[in-house]
């Protein structure tokens, strides 16, 4: 993969509108959106910004989403790094890529720097990794890492999310105060908050008028947010492939077969004895 794809200041114009449900995890991090929009505010009651949050949930669920929601309601630059893809990395590359992304991000402050997967930086030491060899890579990474959120100010404007699907993975030296301090906590939708994002993802598409998320948020049990994202734009593919004016509800009913046994041959190869 080229540098590219690892570090990108990207503008976000996704808003907390794009972000259906998940209500108290914008309640807590509306107040990063006050911080980087008007830090004085605080700072002049002496208040110390946080320079790290965790978004923990399982996949899915709006991590990404929401960091990048948090981006474009502060109208501030985002930049991403994706944890998985030190794993690929040559030695030596992931600690200078971590010093090279807080050195850009300070110079555009105020901003976020996101980090997608920070359990494959930042899983605890001595618990293993599947590659020997990666392991070495990792810790300096982490190191790095380490020195970096030490290194900036409480008050630089830069706010580091991370997300994880397993905060209980993560070294203990990342959560110390003044790293990544606080976690949010993202869970799958219940029903009503499925109704809320089928809503989102039906917008763009040209239904019959018919389709009842009522209906499909009672259909989708234990769907993330980003399965019911794949629901609606498979039902869209499915209407397009028959030729159809419009989506109606039998290609819904086709999509979420199809996303379930997308889900089943995915938990198979998981967990194979099953
Ligand atoms: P992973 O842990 O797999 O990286 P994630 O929690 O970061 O997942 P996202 O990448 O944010 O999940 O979600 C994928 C897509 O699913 C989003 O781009 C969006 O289209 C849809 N989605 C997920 N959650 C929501 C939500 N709460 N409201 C609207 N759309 C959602």
């Amino acid at each position: 993969k080229s540098t590219a794809t690892l570090i990108e200041k990207k503008k976000s114009d996704l808003t907390f509108k794009d972000v259906a449900g998940l209500e108290e995890a914008k309640v807590e991090i509306i107040e990063i959106v006050s911080f980087l929009k008007n830090p004085t505010v605080f700072t002049k009651l002496g208040a110390k910004i946080p320079k790290g949050v965790v978004l923990v949930g399982p996949p899915g669920t709006g991590k990404t989403l929401l960091a990048k929601a948090v981006a474009g309601e502060a109208q501030v630059p985002f930049f991403t790094l994706s944890g998985s893809e030190f794993v690929e990395m040559f030695v030596g590359v992931g600690a200078s890529r971590v010093r090279d992304l807080f050195k850009r991000a300070k110079e555009k402050a105020p901003c976020i720097i996101f980090i997608d997967e920070i359990d494959a930086i930042g899983r605890s030491r001595g618990k293993g990794t599947f590659l020997s060899g990666a392991n070495d890579e990792r810790e300096s990474t982490l190191n790095q890492l380490l020195t970096e959120m030490d290194g900036f100010g409480t008050n630089s404007g830069v706010i580091v999310l991370a997300a994880t699907n397993r905060a209980d993975l993560l070294d203990a030296a990342l959560l110390r105060p003044g790293r990544f301090d606080r976690h949010i906590y993202l869970e799958l939708p219940n029903k009503k908050e499925r109704e809320e994002i089928f809503a989102v993802h039906l917008k763009p598409l040209v239904t019959d008028g018919k389709v009842d998320i009522n209906f499909l948020a009672s259909q989708t049990p234990g769907f993330s947010g980003a399965d019911i994202a794949n629901i609606c734009n498979e039902a869209a593919l499915i209407a397009a492939r028959k030729k159809n004016e419009y989506v109606n509800k039998s290609d819904f009913l086709d999509a979420i077969d199809r996303v379930v046994a997308g889900l089943e041959k995915r938990s198979k190869i998981i967990s194979p004895d099953e």
